[in-house]
């Protein structure tokens, strides 16, 4: 179907292409409010949506622009996200032929069984490197060393020994180890955990050095550790295989050499090699605060030349480099490819597991870094989204179940309806700091009772934007602005979508504001007063425009009865049989407003008349109680 003129006209802005015309939605939108920016009945885009494939659809389900989108072009719009231009950063595709680039260091993962000796070879390593290097510094763990061989070769190290570092690397998506030394103790064989290195190895596809250990020991069986590696299928040299087995001791350095050497003669094989013109780019091995340096983080370089002045950007934070130190704390120029690096001038401590992009500029690295922000957010909303469909599903089911049940049974006053479920108050939260931010969920998210309770749907320093009002808006929430000023245009497009923007600077009074939304939605409390009470003394049957018609004759005991009044009928056990009004009342043949007290009347109720003699019928009025929380 293609879109009136009046749509076309409320769309902003369109620009008319010669195929299809482009829409711009927000992040979130209702079915309903689809419709009409689509120019179609809401009945007509939810029959296309169940054409689709859509489920489970009521008018104000939430669509995000991934879904809303795919509609629109069904309707021949071209959807266009009503987003900033800012733009990811994104590392560069690999070469697919690296051979001409410089070679890099291998990057080793020692793993192995507890105790079977991982820190003490990597402690040799390390000492061993500084003894062949000239610095002498005191070294420091930050998360991977170098070490410079006799052949000029080098290998990097990581040195967190163990699987748990190993493995949380790889789930973050860093597979950044090329060779992986499966420590084994000579006079342990393997054990479970060296069972679950080389399934983690293998997983990971990196190739393996075997490197038996505390050979200096005496009465250690190496035959049986090498049955025992065969067994747990790695093809070990020994046995014709691939994969070398070294003998060390990583007490007495016996045959680290012959490690190193392994190591490099894979490497060879592999031919690790990255380019170094171009973009600096690499992961965040370990990130920690230092006293006087402020934010540090070891980054291991992947490609390119780090050095001071870059601009680099990992997750949400950025930082330009102020300077770079290795393992030893001595100053570096720069860092290439396979080499860690501690990395200061962090405005905010970056994650292990993180990759480390270089951007252009200053300003490039702060667009990416607001971009990710803001998409982090969006997806946190997305997920309240799905939290709020799924209410809105629940509430319509509800609602047409007691449609149903009140259809079924017109005469007795309907029952309370059965558990609802807690009514959801949902809040987005701004505030200038992250701490009060915080300290209002919490004070917020603690109010209410099993009637009424408060849904934060995403909370965050900074005045709220144009996508909170969109969120409020699309999820029926209120903005609680907390020592933030909304600017113009979001002020402007909440008065237009008529959200909440409640701004407080006493967090005392948020509280007080938040409980009396919270009361709001309490349902009263019904207070029933009897004012009247009639006895039914007799029944009978007058003919009422040639059908027969109930009578109940009655007297006036207490207060009165009018005929506008609401009332009930009690059996003589007190049992209410009916609620209602009344249809006729009448003292003789007169009509009569009201029968005071002591008279008598004849009065017939509105589609029930299944009285009897000896029933009551009172007169009530019924006042709504406000409660509070
Ligand atoms: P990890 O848990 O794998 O890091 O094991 P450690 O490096 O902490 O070593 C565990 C114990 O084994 C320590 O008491 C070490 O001194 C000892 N050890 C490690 N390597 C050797 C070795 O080559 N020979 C001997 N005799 N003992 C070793």
């Amino acid at each position: 179907m293609q879109p009136t003129q009046r749509t076309q006209r409320k769309l902003n802005p369109v620009k008319l292409k010669a195929a299809a015309v482009s829409i711009h939605l927000p992040k979130f939108i209702t079915i309903v409010n689809l419709s009409k920016l689509l120019g179609v009945r809401v009945e007509h885009l939810t029959r296309k949506m169940r054409e689709l494939g859509f489920e489970h659809l009521g008018n104000d389900h939430v669509l995000d622009f991934e879904t809303s989108g795919l509609i629109a072009t069904e309707y021949n719009f071209e959807p266009i996200e009503d987003e900033d231009e800012a733009k990811d950063l994104l590392p560069a595709a690999v070469e697919a032929d690296m051979s001409g680039f410089p070679e890099r260091p291998p990057i080793v993962t020692i793993m192995g069984h507890v105790d079977h000796g991982k820190t003490t070879i990597l402690d040799y390593l390390r000492k061993s490197s500084i003894v062949a290097g000239e610095h002498g510094g005191i070294t420091q763990h930050i998360g991977a060393f170098s070490v410079g061989l006799a052949s000029g070769k080098t290998i990097t190290f990581l040195d967190t020994p163990g699987h748990s570092a190993f493995l949380k690397m790889r789930q973050r998506g860093a597979n950044i180890t090329d060779i992986v030394v499966l420590v084994v103790a000579a006079d342990d064989s393997i054990m479970p955990q060296t069972k679950e290195a080389i399934k983690h190895a293998k997983a990971a596809g990196v190739p393996m050095i075997v490197a038996i250990n505390k050979v200096d020991k005496p009465n250690v069986d190496i035959p049986r550790v090498l049955s025992d590696l065969a067994a747990n299928d790695i093809d070990i040299e020994d046995y014709g295989g691939e994969t070398q087995v070294v003998r060390v001791s990583g007490l007495t350095g016996q045959g680290i050499d012959t490690l190193e050497d392994a190591i490099v003669t894979l490497s060879e094989i592999q031919d690790y090699r990255a380019p170094q013109q171009c973009a600096a780019e690499g992961w965040v091995l370990e990130s920690v605060m230092k006293k006087g340096r402020g934010n540090v983080a070891t980054v291991l370089v992947r490609r390119g030349v780090l050095k001071a002045g870059c601009e680099l950007v990992a997750g949400t934070c950025r930082a330009r480099v102020r300077s770079l130190r290795d393992e030893n704390g001595k100053p570096l120029k720069t860092a290439g490819p396979g080499h860690a690096v501690e990395v200061d001038g962090w405005k905010t401590l970056p994650e292990a597991g993180d990759e480390v992009l270089e951007a252009k500029s200053e300003r490039a690295a702060k667009d990416v870094v607001e971009y990710r922000e803001s998409r982090l957010r969006h997806l946190r909303e997305m997920k309240d989204i799905d939290v709020i469909n799924e209410k809105r599903r629940a509430e319509r089911r509800q609602q047409a179940e007691a449609a149903e049940a009140g259809a079924g049974a017109r005469a007795a006053r309907p029952e309370p309806a059965a558990d609802d479920g807690p009514t959801r108050l949902n809040f987005i939260v701004r505030s200038d700091v992250s701490g009060s931010a915080e300290a209002i969920v919490d004070a917020i998210e603690a109010l209410g009772n099993d009637e009424v309770h408060v849904g934060v749907l995403s909370a965050g320093v900074g005045s709220p934007t144009e996508s909170d009002v969109e969120l409020a808006h699309a999820a029926g929430a209120a903005v609680l602005c907390f020592h933030v000023k909304p600017d113009k245009d979001v002020v402007a497009k909440a008065a237009r979508l008529k959200i909440d923007l409640a701004r407080h600077t006493v967090i005392y009074h948020l509280i007080e504001d938040v409980t009396a939304r919270l009361s709001a939605e309490l349902a009263p409390i019904i207070k029933t007063e009897v004012v009247g009470e009639a006895e039914i003394r007799g029944v009978f049957t007058i003919m009422d425009r040639g059908k027969p018609k109930k009578i109940a004759g009655c007297r006036v005991l207490n207060g009165s009865i009018a005929k506008s009044a609401r009332v009930r009928v009690q059996t003589a056990a007190g049992a209410t049989v009916f609620e209602g009004a009344v249809d006729t009342l009448r003292h003789l043949k007169a009509e009569i407003a009201e029968a005071k007290k002591g008279s008598e009347c004849g009065l017939s109720l509105k589609d029930w008349e299944a009285f009897d003699e000896g029933m009551t019928v009172q007169a009530i009025t019924e006042t709504a109680v406000k409660r509070y929380l």
